[in-house]
């Protein structure tokens, strides 16, 4: 089974910020021990009496909000969160990082937490059909962070058959999501540090984190399909998920099937209702 931990970076409401991303990582069901006790680890380094009590959240972490990262200095707790991001780093390429940016005034009068969860739903279905076309016939189970926009995050999830049969995304995900509380998986707590570095490539410029990760974004045939950035301000982005789709789109027609149909950009439907 393939598990994609999803958490939310940035606000769906908050007017100063221009983005809201959804992000995180799937990996093999049989991987999911290895990043916890890598993570744990890193908890012990943090506080060797008590990992169990320390849950990486990285606005918080970034921010030094709350125990114990109040008492860190700027560089120790900013380097927190790239240890964290570095697990991925390390893990085997089965491991793959997706996230999906939403520029909320390109998107207005939808709601930009629907549009992602859509957007990554659709993009670990083509993944896995993509697997599928190499021999690997293993199902997929979202995992959500409980706390993230329960409600809507509940109502897709609880609509999901209905939602899904609407996108096409119901052929190789095994069950409707799963919730999980973010301080109880070290896997989400790695999901919210890659939506975090996400956001923070895309809404205040800061690149740091997202470099650290990039190589681990699903790619195939030298598009990243993993990142999508949904926008409708600047047709010559250079981000890694816009350029390489613009170099890409030369050679449609050799992608297999889905990817080719596959329209990031607004005003472009890739479906039809
Ligand atoms: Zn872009």
């Amino acid at each position: 089974m393939h598990l994609l931990y999803l958490d939310d970076a940035g606000s769906a409401l908050n007017a100063d910020e221009e983005y809201f991303v959804i992000g995180g990582l799937s990996v093999y069901e049989a991987q999911a021990h290895w990043f916890t006790q890598e993570l744990d680890r890193l908890a012990g380094t943090v506080s060797p009496g008590s990992p169990d009590s320390v849950t990486f959240r990285a606005s918080e972490i970034f921010c030094r909000r709350g125990d114990p990262w109040r008492r860190m200095s700027r560089e120790e707790a900013h380097g927190i969160v790239r240890a964290v991001l570095d697990v991925l780093q390390r893990a085997y390429g089965s491991a793959r990082a997706f996230a999906c940016a939403i520029h909320k005034p390109s998107c207005p009068g939808r709601d930009p937490v629907e549009v992602a969860f859509e957007d990554l739903c659709s993009r670990f279905d083509r993944y896995l059909f993509r697997l599928r076309g190499e021999g690997d016939r293993q199902r997929g189970i979202i995992v959500l962070d409980d706390s993230a926009h329960q409600t809507t995050f509940r109502r897709m999830s609880r609509e999901f058959r209905t939602l899904g049969t609407r996108w096409g995304v119901l052929r190789n995900l095994a069950e409707t999501p799963l919730f999980v509380e973010l301080r109880a998986s070290r896997l989400v707590q790695l999901a919210n540090h890659i939506a975090y570095a996400v956001f923070r490539r895309y809404n205040s410029g800061d690149t740091n984190y997202f470099d650290a990760i990039a190589s681990k974004f699903d790619s195939y045939d030298g598009v990243v399909h993993g990142l999508a950035h949904k926008q409708t301000v600047d047709p010559d982005c250079m981000c890694i998920a816009c350029l390489s789709r613009r170099s890409g789109q030369g050679r449609e027609n050799q992608m297999p099937l889905d990817f080719g149909q596959e329209d990031d950009r607004w005003g472009g439907s890739r479906r039809s209702e």
